[in-house]
């Protein structure tokens, strides 16, 4: 145990983890476009030797883990998936790049909502120690130590709609879901930002299945009823293995982003609910054998209004967004609609 403390002292007095950890993002960032170029690059080498292109995958592999294990710690752990995405999303957008309208304004599209549901505040919810002594006495006097109104990690009177996320340590304001993608909370400030990233997301999947399948059916002869589907797998493989390694790679992220996308936009309109709130729901439900219909809630007034407030939609001052600060909401009196109080937690 005391051998473990010192290693872990000597560790983060090293010159060499100090800068690591100052730029540990992009350093991560710069780890995963390599390994993602230096995969597809041993996959499309000239080599007939698949053996030998599998040995030099294990390396990489292998170098990787052992790279994870002596300098990645658990901050740096947790920035992985967010840089893969990056990557990956990179080599999928130089790979298919063309100058066309549409892919390139995606491509403009895609870094833009990105950088905005990343950096934009989601709605963090913070208090001052004062002010956080205060509202306990205020609240343990007027009986209001309620947990759906109250936080014991922050401290603090919970805003409706505010949930507690742990990753982040902090309240967060109409919080949708702790999304791994951004390595942030997506809530009330960036989650339309964040929804926007999946449309992008999904349209670059699918302009690049149109582009690989353009390019197989120029370049490479494939014929399934001759062939077979393992015949077309050979073929596809040995036509150009760095764009079935691109295929793949926009396979997955289009699937999860597809899947996201469909599932936010459904609960958005129908509900006017978050993630968050819809799970909450869906297990008081089952919970305590409730038969409510989940559109029986205040924030749904129904689905235009709904698109229109979550969007802030203008549109030269046709139409008038309801502009609400959730941080600051603390009663259900929003003149959104009548109804009792309404929590989630
Ligand atoms: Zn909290
Ligand atoms: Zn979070």
């Amino acid at each position: 145990m005391m051998n473990h403390v010192k290693q872990e002292r000597i560790k983060s007095n090293s010159p060499c983890l100090r800068i690591v950890n100052k730029h540990k993002f992009h350093l991560q960032l710069a780890f995963s476009t390599v390994v993602m170029w230096l995969m597809g690059a041993i996959a499309d080498m000239r080599s007939e030797s698949w053996l030998l292109k599998g040995i030099l995958l294990g390396c990489v592999l292998g170098a990787i883990n052992l790279t994870s294990r002596q300098l990645v710690g658990p901050s740096m752990r947790e920035l992985v998936p967010a840089a893969s995405l990056i990557a990956s999303l990179l080599w999928i957008v130089v790979t298919c790049f063309t100058v066309q309208v549409l892919f390139t304004l995606n491509a403009v599209g895609l870094v833009y909502y990105y950088f905005r549901s990343w950096r934009t505040d989601p709605g963090y919810i913070r208090a001052t120690e004062e002010e956080k002594k205060k509202n306990v006495v205020l609240l343990a006097e007027a009986g209001c130590l309620d947990p759906r109104i109250f936080c014991t990690s922050c401290m603090m009177r919970k805003p409706i709609r505010a949930t507690h996320c742990f990753d982040c340590d902090s309240c967060i304001a109409k919080q949708d879901h702790h999304s791994v993608w951004i390595n942030g909370c997506v809530g009330a400030r960036n989650h339309r930002y964040f929804v926007m990233f999946l449309f992008c997301v999904t349209l670059l999947g699918a302009l690049t299945f149109y582009g690989s399948i353009s390019y197989w059916s120029s370049l490479c002869t494939l014929s399934y009823s001759e062939d077979g589907a393992w015949g077309v797998l050979t073929k596809l493989v040995a036509c150009s293995p760095w764009v079935l390694y691109i295929f793949t790679m926009a396979f997955m992220h289009t699937s999860w982003a597809s899947i996201s996308l469909l599932m936010q936009l459904f609960q958005i309109s129908v509900f006017g609910l978050t993630t968050s709130e819809r799970i909450n729901l869906l297990q008081r439900r089952r919970r305590y054998q409730q038969s409510f219909s989940l559109r029986e809630n205040p924030y749904n007034l129904g689905i235009a209004r709904n698109v229109v407030n979550f969007f802030q939609l203008r549109c030269c001052g046709l139409l008038k967004p309801a502009v609400v600060d959730w941080t600051q909401q603390h009663s259900s009196a929003l003149n959104l609609s009548a109804g009792e109080p309404f929590h989630t937690v």
